[in-house]
Parts: C-alpha cells; structure tokens; sequence
C-alpha cells in the first residue's frame, strides 16, 4: 500500500492546539538525501568537534560536494572508507577504526569531541559502533567520542541534526537551575540577537543545543523549559523531556509573525510582561515587516507546491502563505510531528494538501497537474523540474542560510523571490 488518506473519526473532538485536518500519508519511493548531511552544518556550530563518517566511497562523495568549501581549510569530517575486505567480513572493521582514530587524534589535539557517524554500508554490515565509541572513550582522554547514525535507511538529511543532539543528550549534565534552553543549530549571529532579546525580557539564564564548544554543553533538569528552535528534532526533545525538561510550545521563529509568537512562548513561561514583551519585540518585529515588503511584491498572489524534504515546509508554508501572500497547494513533509507542530498547524491555509512521507510518481503527477508558479524541493528532483518549465527553490539552502528571527525574515522571503528574479533575467 503506498498511500493512505489519514482522516479522524469525525465524532472526535478537537483537543486544545491539536489540528484535525485530513494528512495524505504515502509510503512509496522517495528522493532525499541522507543524515549524513547535516555534518555540513553541524561541524560549522560546534567548533571543536569532529565528525567521523564510517561509510563507503559514495557517503565521502556525498560529504565532499556538500560541503566542497572545507578543501581549502583543516576538515572537521572525514569518512573511514569501509572496503571490500571490510563489507566481505574480511578484515576487522573495528580494528581499523581504532587504527584510523589513534592517527586522527595523534595528529589532532584541537579535537575535543568526536562523533563516529554511521552509514548505510555500516549499518548493513552490522558494524557496532556505540561499543567502537565507548572503547574509544575510555581510551582516549579528553575527547569525548560519542556516534549516531547517518544513514540514508529510513531517513532524510535533517534528521542527521537530531540524531547528533540525541547523542548528546544523555552526556549533559544535571542540573536543576530555572533556564530556558534553545535548541537546534542556529548560525551564531542569530543566537546572539536571540541572547540579546531575551536579555531584554529579563531572561538571563539562556543555554543554546549545541553549544560552540564541546565544553560548554549545557545543563539539563526539570528546571529547564526548552524551545525547539528547528522543527526536525523529534528523538532530541523526547530524550530532553525524559531528562525532566518541559517543552514550551510554539510556532517556529521563522518571520515576523512565527518569531514573536517563539518570542512569546518563551516570554509567557518566564513570567515576563505583555507590555515588556511588547516594548522589547516592537522594533524587531516592525523591522521585519519592513523587510518582507520588497520580496512580498514578487511573491504574492503566487502558489507554491512542496515536495517533502527538510521537514521545514509547515513552518515554511504557513511564513508564505501568511506573510507573503503566496498560495500553498501541496506541503509535504517527511514526517509530521503532531506535538512540535501543533501551533503551527492552526495558521496553515485550509485550502492546502498537507502530505506525510512520498511516493515520487504520484506527487509528480499532482504537481503537474497543479501547475504551481514555484516548487520547493530536492537538489534530485529540481532539475528535472525546471527542464520542464517549472520554477523551483532547493529546500537544502533554507538549512545553510540564516533565517531564523526577525532580521533574517527578509533574507528568508528573498530565497524564495529570487528563483522568480532569476527567470525574468534569463526571459531577458
Ligand atoms: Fe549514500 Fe547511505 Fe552513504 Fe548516505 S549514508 S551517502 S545514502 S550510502
């Protein structure tokens, strides 16, 4: 069975925030990329770790072209090539590992935290590597090794983020101090202007996931309230919640609008006033508004299909479709997490298809048949795409570009009017 219109017994009432709309759910073939991407940003955040990718020649590929710009500085990835002798059962893989991380390290002391990533190839040999972490642990001191996996089984290439948080759940500390917790990668100059807000509001005590350094991870405890700063982290506020952390609902800070409601949540269970809150968000959030008057122009009036990929098209299509104008016609998202999206739910048109996993052929044909003036989708799929005619938006570039909080909400909408400038020069 590859699709399953998912629709609620109609006698169930609607719980508080919890949105009933009908879901299309479809297990078919689907074009993703892999966890493994996510080391393109991950390295960038957490400046003193280092990714090890145990996987084959096409996940060194992969990582390469993804991130082709560190061949021109010391990397922080690299990809232990599993070989024939590897994968035939020949060799001992572990014993390689533990040769490959004695030279890295040796050669290496800035590195503080290491995680060993697996791989499709590692995980269908069955290559063990939380033992390969824990013995490589104990060995080498100072560093922490920690793994999660990467693989492309069952997985979409943000999920690779919360995999790696995940992992470092359970080695944060204990703590039972009131802070908020923010969660997610943000680029650095976002997380200050996030700082200096909440410092205005009188919320002193910010820790961010990850931190910049592998050092100063943050404490965790039932005195911590955490927002999700990324709508993909689903196994890394499940574990956050088992450590006695408590979720702050909200939409994500994506846009004027979605980053004063995260603003807010925050603001709420931190007992901080209306009036305050509103005195410190005004500026920022008019600035905003401002900045979304140029690419709104271009954008409205338009309509825009997703294809399921970063797991930010909720957020994303409700930013389009109520600040700029646009008309959504398909989000599909890999996965719909209910609980982390269920303040966003509500402000997404009623109008618009909300799919859960693919099945490439059939959406293709809905997408055709739709004729959408935009596509946001997969580097696989856009190509194709646009040798039909069709305009499209990578939606891997909404996880390398700040776009979180309020003076990035022009450059967010600039993203997706730029595909539209670039055809009237080429019609040009
Ligand atoms: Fe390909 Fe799997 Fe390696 Fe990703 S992890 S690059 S999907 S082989």
């Amino acid at each position: 069975m590859s699709a399953i219109l998912e629709r609620p017994a109609p006698a169930a009432p609607a719980e508080a925030g919890c949105d009933t709309r009908p879901v299309l759910r479809e297990r078919g073939q689907r074009e993703v990329f892999c966890g493994l991407t996510g080391i393109v940003w991950m390295h960038r955040k957490i400046q003193d770790a280092f990714f090890l990718v145990v996987g084959s020649r096409t996940c060194a590929h992969l990582l390469q072209s993804a991130a082709g710009v560190m061949i021109f500085a010391e990397p922080r990835f690299a990809t232990a090539i599993l070989d024939e002798r590897d994968l035939a059962g020949l060799a001992d893989a572990q014993e390689e590992l533990d040769r490959n991380v004695t030279r890295l390290l040796e050669r290496r002391p800035d590195i503080k935290l290491l995680f060993l990533v697996g791989s499709c190839p590692s995980e269908v040999i069955k290559l063990d590597l939380a033992r390969a972490a824990q013995r490589l642990d104990r060995r080498f001191n100072g560093v922490r090794v920690l793994n999660y996996s990467g693989s492309g089984i069952e997985t979409t290439f943000t999920q690779g983020e919360d995999a790696c948080l995940a992992a470092l759940v359970p080695e944060l500390p204990q703590s039972e101090v009131a802070q908020l917790m923010v969660v997610g990668a943000l680029a650095d100059v976002v997380e200050d202007q996030f700082i200096r807000l909440f410092a205005a509001m009188g919320i002193e005590r910010v820790a961010f996931l990850p931190a910049r350094r592998a050092g100063g991870m943050p404490a965790v405890g039932p005195g911590t309230q955490f927002l999700l700063a990324q709508p993909f982290l689903a196994e890394t506020g499940r574990l956050l919640e088992a450590r006695g952390a408590r979720h702050l609902a909200a939409p994500f800070p994506l846009g004027a609008e979605g980053t004063t409601l995260w603003l807010r949540a925050a603001a709420r269970a931190f007992g901080v006033s209306e009036a305050r809150f509103n005195e410190v968000t005004a500026a920022g959030e008019a600035r905003a508004r401002q900045a979304l008057a140029g690419p709104r122009a271009r954008l409205a009036g338009k309509s825009v299909f997703f294809f399921p990929d970063s797991q930010l098209e909720v957020p994303m299509a409700r930013f389009l479709s109520r600040e700029c104008g646009m008309e959504a016609i398909e989000i599909g998202t890999p996965y719909l997490h209910r609980q982390h999206l269920a303040e966003e739910m509500p402000l997404l048109p009623e109008s618009a298809l909300l799919s859960e996993g693919q099945d490439v052929e059939k959406q293709l044909d809905r997408c055709h048949a739709a004729r959408p003036d935009l596509v946001v989708c997969g580097l696989g799929l856009a190509n194709p795409l646009e040798a039909q005619g069709i305009t499209t938006k990578w939606s891997i570039e909404l996880v390398f570009t700040p776009v979180q909080g309020y003076d990035q909400a022009g450059d967010l909408a600039g993203l997706f009017a730029r595909p539209f400038a670039r055809r009237d020069v080429l019609k040009v």
